[in-house]
């Protein structure tokens, strides 16, 4: 896979799904073999899980710090999801085109449409579990969260999976592995697009 160029714009990714459908786990897979893509880091006011670092998983901060940033108009999009603020700053995302890279946006479908507005050419991934059921086993097996944050994010998962249907790529996630390749072949597909490969093989390719 050839290099990153700074001087050509990356593409930007969003991925959505409801929680405990494997999105993370699939990201940071995916991070891992493809040298050309970052993940955004968001802002959130939620507290860190066990585990999480500081500047990796998220920049946690308070939510008077959330809020400033707000009142600065520093958020591409931003929105509130189980009770806590969650966005992602400009910088963010310019920071990682002006590399080069392209940009994979972890975020829910609220910031998702934002983002769409903005992006009209970015291309949205939506990640579902296999059923219901296997949600809850997840969330429950992972133990991240008390009993009654389960029973929470269960009941807005189904709120989560009804908008699906406004991504252009669905990936059930039933074998990880598999979910993994698919996730990667849709990135592979949009870098193969025209408008993609014109910045680099422009002698090749007419406009
Ligand atoms: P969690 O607390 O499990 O890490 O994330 C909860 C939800 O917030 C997930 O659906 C996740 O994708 C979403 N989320 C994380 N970061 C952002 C963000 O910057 N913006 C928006 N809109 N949603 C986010």
């Amino acid at each position: 896979m050839s290099d990153t160029d700074p001087s050509l714009p990356g593409q930007l990714f969003i991925v959505t799904a409801p929680s405990g459908a494997g999105k993370s786990s699939l990201i940071a897979a995916l991070l891992k073999q493809d040298p050309r893509v970052r993940l955004s880091v968001s802002h959130t006011t939620r507290a860190p899980r066990l585990g999480e670092v500081e500047g990796q998983d998220y920049h946690f901060v308070s939510p008077a710090a959330f809020l400033a940033l707000r009142t600065e108009n520093q958020f591409l999009e931003w929105a509130e999801v189980y009770g806590n603020f969650y966005g992602t700053t400009r910088q963010s995302l310019e920071d990682l085109q002006n590399q080069g890279f392209d940009v994979i946006l972890e975020i829910d479908w609220q910031g998702a449409r934002q983002v769409r507005q903005l992006y009209p050419e970015s291309l949205g991934v939506f990640i579902l579990p296999p059923s219901l059921e296997t949600l809850r086993n997840r969330l429950q097996g992972r133990g991240k969260d008390d009993p009654a944050t389960i029973e929470m994010r269960l009941s807005l998962a189904q709120d989560d999976l009804s908008h699906e249907n406004e991504f252009e790529y669905a990936i059930i996630n039933a074998d990880f592995d598999e979910a993994l390749r698919d996730l990667a072949a849709i990135l592979r597909a949009a870098r193969c697009r025209r408008a993609c490969q014109y910045p680099r093989y422009a002698s090749l390719l007419t406009r």
